[in-house]
């Protein structure tokens, strides 16, 4: 017992200090009431989102009981980190969703949700002046609005947090669009997911180690795409066939790992090779 109470204030000792390196400003005074018990499960998915919005009026809305929506985070335009739902409770963040075998991501992960509008589209015009909207980024097939550094940092600091508190590997921080193939996109491929790696957050490949336990396929065929994407977590089908849910799995992978990809939705030398140093660095053991 008393070793048990030592390791739990060694980890709150850490995380004072991890803020305190980032130097993240928590907003505790919103609270969202859409949330359930999680029924004694370990959160050991992290799952990141945008808003669809421009500014951090979402706060607001999953702050409604009518809108049925909510995460544990939302990291704001300025990087403030708003706290919406205890941790010890499940967020309505994920929806319909898949990973690794499990089917209610909710129950099973943290959500945080980012200010982004997302990809440009007519209503930009609306709310981003011209020069905001020279700013977006193409990338699969879209222009999408880049995430700032204030928000970043945040980002960082709160993912550090949770994942010394719960242990979250690597390959189970994700995006809602890994979760939710066809069906959602956000956080988008503008997400910095390689800069977030870089801080220890996540997954990416490495493109300059020998592979140890997979191989490159020669020539690609669907049933190799299939078979690792399903390995790495994705819900994607097994039956040998070129489908659009295998497409859709495809894309989210592009998205996530080789978002400048110029061949979206096309399981290139580039996704295979990505795809599989990723099974090999952190799924085989
Ligand atoms: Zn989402």
């Amino acid at each position: 017992m008393v070793r048990l109470n030592m390791k739990y204030f060694a980890k709150l000792f850490i995380s004072f200090f991890l803020i305190g390196v980032h130097s993240a400003v928590y907003d505790f005074s919103y609270s969202s009431p859409n949330f359930r018990d999680r029924k004694g499960i370990n959160p050991r998915i992290l799952v990141l989102h945008y808003t669809t919005s421009c500014n951090d009026n979402a706060v607001n809305w999953m702050c409604d009981k009518k809108s049925q929506a909510s995460a544990h985070y939302l990291v704001g335009n300025a990087g403030t980190i708003f706290r919406l739902v205890d941790e010890k409770y499940s967020a309505f963040h994920a929806g319909v969703s898949y990973w690794n075998g499990i089917k209610n991501i909710n129950d099973h992960s943290i959500g945080i949700e980012i200010t982004n509008f997302g990809y440009t589209r007519d209503e930009s015009f609306k709310y981003f002046s011209e020069k905001e909207i020279e700013k977006c980024a193409y990338a699969c097939e879209k222009k999408w609005h880049p995430y700032n550094a204030c928000q970043i940092d945040s980002i960082i600091s709160v993912c550090k947090e949770i994942i010394f508190r719960y242990d979250i590997k690597p390959h189970n921080i994700v995006g809602h669009s890994d979760v939710a193939l066809g069906r959602k996109f956000d956080p988008g491929p503008v997400f910095p997911w390689k800069m977030i790696h870089d801080h220890g957050i996540g997954a990416w490949p490495d493109m300059e180690t020998s592979l140890n336990k997979v191989e490159i396929p020669s020539s690609i065929s669907v049933s190799w795409v299939q078979n690792y994407l399903h390995k790495y977590g994705y819900d994607c089908p097994l039956n040998g066939k070129a489908d659009s849910k295998t497409g859709d799995a495809i894309k989210a992978f592009q998205m996530h790992f080789d978002p400048y990809t110029k061949n979206f939705g096309i399981p290139d030398e580039m996704f295979c090779e990505k795809l599989a140093r990723l099974i090999d660095q952190y799924i085989v053991e």
